[in-house]
């Protein structure tokens, strides 16, 4: 938006944890919300999350590590403010690599270069910083344990704010169906939900996840897109004394609300098979190797059951950054569409409800315009 107006009316298309948070935000500073989502909150990728809370490594552009930071930095406060909230945890996180690998060292002196809290752990020195690990699942070289790092459940944390959001005055409208943005004149000035309803509006944020490319096509935004297929699995509860959210070669699993372990791998996602009409099939050999891969790295090799499954798309933007911001093409269509949703969550939701109820720019955002791919 070009202008700042006092009371923006602005609708929130997705609640997922990104739509959620920025709608709070956008409420808390007395904008006119009403977010509008297909089905259930956090029907998305959001309730199926392994929700690691991080900056690991050195893959990423420096403003996307800072940004990461930020939102590390926005669930701290928001642990010290909600000592109520239980699904957070800053327990740390351990990782290693496949033996011989050598990525991992180079990530370690990234870390250590730039002052992200790492430690070089020998296999015998982790039982005393990471409980509940299985010493001998870890390689000769060691693993690299990180203090400040944590987890959190997104199920809870969508329901948390979306109970702050309604307080604050904003109005959910869920389990209406697909809505759409109404664009006149080149701006966004309503959306229509998927019952058939016009809601005018001064401002439009899509935060659909998965879906956001393909609802900005019709407006000439292309939005290169790297989207695959996930699946989180979801244990019984399980006696362990694991704590840290664990990253291997082979799984990575975190512990859960309830006493419950979630983990997911690269290989038990890609034997996912997703079907023309959208539904997907999970193998039962692929949920119980998952479940044996996770035993191996846990102390006592516990036997794992379980409960439950979620599977999906997991929104990634073709160049693995996220994308934020207003689209230059339709004025007032601001969107969001990333990667490491529940790390950036609480401060993407900041800097988009800033934006739009400001109408100027974060540099913090300078980065991740939609723009960038024209
Ligand atoms: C298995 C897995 C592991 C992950 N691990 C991590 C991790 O370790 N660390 C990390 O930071 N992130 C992780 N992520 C990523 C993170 O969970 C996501 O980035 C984040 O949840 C995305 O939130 P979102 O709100 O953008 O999208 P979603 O949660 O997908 O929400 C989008 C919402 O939009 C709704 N919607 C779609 N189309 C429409 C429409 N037309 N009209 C109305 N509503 C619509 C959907 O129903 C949904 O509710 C992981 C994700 C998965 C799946």
């Amino acid at each position: 938006m070009r202008t700042s107006l006092s009371r923006p009316r602005v609708a929130v298309l997705g609640g997922g944890v990104i739509g959620v948070a920025t709608a709070t935000q956008l409420a808390r500073r007395g904008a006119q919300v009403v977010l509008v989502t297909e089905a259930g909150l956090a029907d998305g990728a959001s309730g199926r999350s392994l929700s690691w809370l991080n900056s690991f490594g050195g893959m990423r552009s420096e403003a996307y590590h800072h940004l990461r930071l930020l939102g590390i930095d926005r669930y701290r406060t928001f642990a010290a403010r909600t000592p109520s909230f239980d699904c957070l945890k800053f327990d740390g996180g351990l990782t290693w690599a496949a033996p011989g690998e050598e990525s991992h060292r180079v990530a370690f002196e990234h870390m250590r270069r730039n002052g992200y809290d790492a430690v070089w752990l020998s296999r015998d020195e982790v039982p005393q910083w990471a409980p509940g690990v299985n010493p001998a699942a870890i390689p000769d070289e060691g693993a690299i344990f990180n203090p400040g790092e944590g987890w959190v459940d997104l199920v809870a944390l969508v329901q948390h704010l979306a109970g702050e959001f309604t307080e604050a005055g904003g109005v959910v409208l869920a389990g209406g169906g697909a809505a759409g943005v109404v664009v006149e004149g080149g701006r966004a000035v309503a959306v229509r939900t998927g019952a058939g309803e016009r809601i005018d509006v001064d401002a439009v944020l899509l935060a659909t996840g998965a879906d956001v490319p393909g609802m900005v096509r019709p407006f000439g935004v292309e939005i290169p897109d790297a989207t695959p297929q996930a699946l989180l699995v979801r244990t019984k509860p399980v006696d362990t004394a694991l704590r840290v959210t664990l990253n291997t070669p082979r799984v990575a699993l975190r512990p859960a609300p309830g006493g419950a372990l979630v983990m997911d791998s690269d290989a038990s996602a890609a034997e996912v098979i997703g079907h023309a009409d959208g539904s997907y099939e999970v193998k039962h050999s692929t949920v119980e190797q998952l479940l044996r891969e996770a035993t191996a790295v846990l102390a006592g090799g516990p036997q794992l059951e379980l409960d439950s499954y979620g599977v999906g798309r997991k929104p990634i933007p073709g160049d693995g950054e996220p994308v934020f911001g207003e689209l230059d093409e339709v004025a007032g269509l601001f969107i969001a569409f990333t990667h490491s949703g529940a790390t950036l969550a609480l401060i993407a939701g900041e800097l988009l409800a800033e934006e739009i109820t400001t109408g100027e720019r974060s540099p913090l955002l300078a980065a991740f315009r939609p723009s960038r791919f024209r």
